[in-house]
């Protein structure tokens, strides 16, 4: 199976920049995890124009995590999601996703993300 390198980083201090422009917030490096690659857990709804499905992926973390660590690792992998939309206009079709994450083991996270449409 294929898996990832996910570079985290969390987002620190104020967080005034949304979508387009959220890679201009103020974060710090957490650390890289190997994931796999994402399966489908629901089916894009091919009717729906907004809907991209939602995808479940697991990865394991570095060893010796603190607790801190691991709380940074959760809110790095939620940052994930977003949009890079610059429109300022609705329905210009651009990809958001949105991240959950939880821990499984004292290593494994499991890894959700919804995928949607801007329509
Ligand atoms: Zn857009």
């Amino acid at each position: 199976m294929t898996t990832q390198l996910i570079h985290l980083y969390r987002p620190v201090g104020r967080q005034s920049y949304r979508d387009g422009w959220a890679h201009l917030n103020p974060s710090e490096y957490v650390c890289s995890v190997k994931a796999t690659a994402p399966e489908v857990v629901r089916e894009r709804d091919w009717d729906e124009p907004s809907d991209g499905g939602a995808y479940v992926q697991y990865a394991r973390i570095p060893a010796g995590a603190s607790k801190r660590d691991k709380r940074h690792i959760l809110d790095a992998i939620r940052a994930l999601g977003g949009s890079g939309c610059r429109h300022e206009y609705d329905c210009c079709g651009c990809r958001s996703t949105h991240f959950r994450a939880k821990f499984i083991s004292s290593r494994q996270v499991r890894i959700e993300f919804s995928v949607s449409f801007n329509y």
